[in-house]
């Protein structure tokens, strides 16, 4: 296709963190939903495409026409709210060659609704403007956990994780180029996924700060206890995050998918001493934006423990 190469892919190795706030509401201050871009092995995978992930993606330097791979690791609406709008740009953005999408069945049923609800645009354009039907230009694949997937050189592994009410969540185990990564996608405290991320360079878990559940809850103003419910049993305390490095011997601990972000009263710190209770290691506290080399990733550890931004 003759596609430039863009800076992304020139360096090591390296996740960035398109969007780290758990949950799908945002609100002024707050991150945004989930997205990441893995960058292995010459590969390219978003992983998750929450709101916000086109522009995130455009930020880091991604020419929308170069998508080859999405995963989405369930269907809770902060991990693909925008997969639809992401392809549709991607389209209007000169995508002219195959995209694979891999994720929960289910995610096919969105994306034929994505495109019926978007018909008369879709149809609009190709009429007026000579593209390609965007629907031939998107697979949709069922991600299981008993059959590995190959991405060129990258190896990529899908654990089905705990994360109740849905059966389909996935953790994501890469393996490739030189280097090795997991991401926990949304879970309870599952001790299995340390045998899962085994040894690998960096461990990207998603983060519960129990403490500040309640006042998440009240800023939401939900009229019973199931969100709280929710909350408490479908995700993980930091202190559990921390004993899943441990025991799984991770280079480096990322955190993620901040359950509460941008919340009055509760700041990285509060995180950060409840992760300590259990991790020694190498921890890094997740931003928007935020890349992390897989082979030299605490460079921003010491700068986050000084208090830092
Ligand atoms: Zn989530
Ligand atoms: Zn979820």
């Amino acid at each position: 296709m003759g596609m430039t190469v863009d800076a992304i892919t020139v360096g090591g190795d390296h996740i960035v963190l398109l969007g780290v706030k758990g949950g799908p509401a945002i609100r002024p201050g707050s991150q945004m939903p989930t997205a990441q871009l893995v960058v292995l092995g010459g590969q390219r995978i978003v992983v998750d495409a929450g709101l916000g992930v086109t522009r995130a993606l455009c930020d880091q330097g991604v020419h929308l026409a170069t998508l080859q791979t999405i995963v989405i690791t369930h269907l809770h609406s902060d991990h693909y709210l925008e997969l639809g709008p992401l392809l549709h740009t991607a389209w209007t953005a000169g995508l002219k060659t195959q995209v694979t999408v891999y994720g929960p069945a289910g995610l096919g049923r969105y994306w034929q609704a994505f495109l019926d609800a978007m018909r008369d645009d879709i149809a609009l354009r190709i009429m007026d403007e000579g593209r390609v039907d965007l629907a031939s230009l998107v697979q949709i694949r069922v991600l299981d956990a008993a059959h590995d997937v190959d991405l060129g050189d990258v190896c990529m592994r899908a654990m089905r994780n705990d994360h109740p009410p849905l059966v389909d969540s996935f953790a994501l185990r890469f393996d490739g180029g030189g280097g090795t990564l997991c991401l926990s996608g949304d879970t309870a405290y599952l001790p299995a996924l340390a045998e899962f991320a085994r040894g690998v360079d960096l461990l990207v878990h998603e983060a519960l700060l129990p403490s500040g559940v309640d006042a998440l809850v009240a800023a939401t103003g939900n009229g019973d206890d199931r969100l709280r419910q929710h909350l408490l049993r479908s995700h993980t305390a930091a202190d559990d995050v921390g004993r899943i490095a441990q025991d799984a011997g991770v280079g480096c601990l990322a955190l993620t998918h901040f359950v509460p972000d941008g919340l009055a009263g509760f700041t990285d710190d509060d995180f950060i001493a409840l992760t300590r209770k259990t991790w020694g290691g190498p921890l890094i506290i997740g931003k928007d934006g935020m890349r992390i080399d897989l082979k030299r990733p605490n460079t921003t550890l010491s700068e986050q423990e000084n208090g830092g931004a």
